[in-house]
């Protein structure tokens, strides 16, 4: 694959369990923040500028908790386990 021209980044993965899509939809309803129970998930919470964010990517186990609860659907479980 030819990585010359990069695009702007819409998915990164982010753990070895889950995918990230752009926090631009994020509605920073913090769901995702009270339901990991990895304390993965943290808040950039500005008046001006809010969206979850990663803490401790290496703290996911990949339960899958943020992706049931995230409204705009921003989580999703990668193929991979442990
Ligand atoms: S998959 Fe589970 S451990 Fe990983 S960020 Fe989501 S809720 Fe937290
Ligand atoms: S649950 Fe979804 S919309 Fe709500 S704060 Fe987390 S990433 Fe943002």
């Amino acid at each position: 694959m030819n990585h010359a021209r990069k695009h702007f980044v819409q998915f990164v993965q982010v753990t070895d369990f889950l995918t990230v899509s752009s926090m631009h939809e994020c509605i920073a309803c913090w769901k995702c923040v009270e339901a990991c129970p990895r304390g993965v998930l943290g808040k950039v919470n500005f008046l001006w500028h809010k969206h979850a964010k990663l803490s401790n990517p290496g703290n996911c186990i990949g339960c899958g908790k943020c992706a049931a609860v995230c409204p705009q659907s921003i989580f999703s479980l990668n193929k991979k386990t442990r």
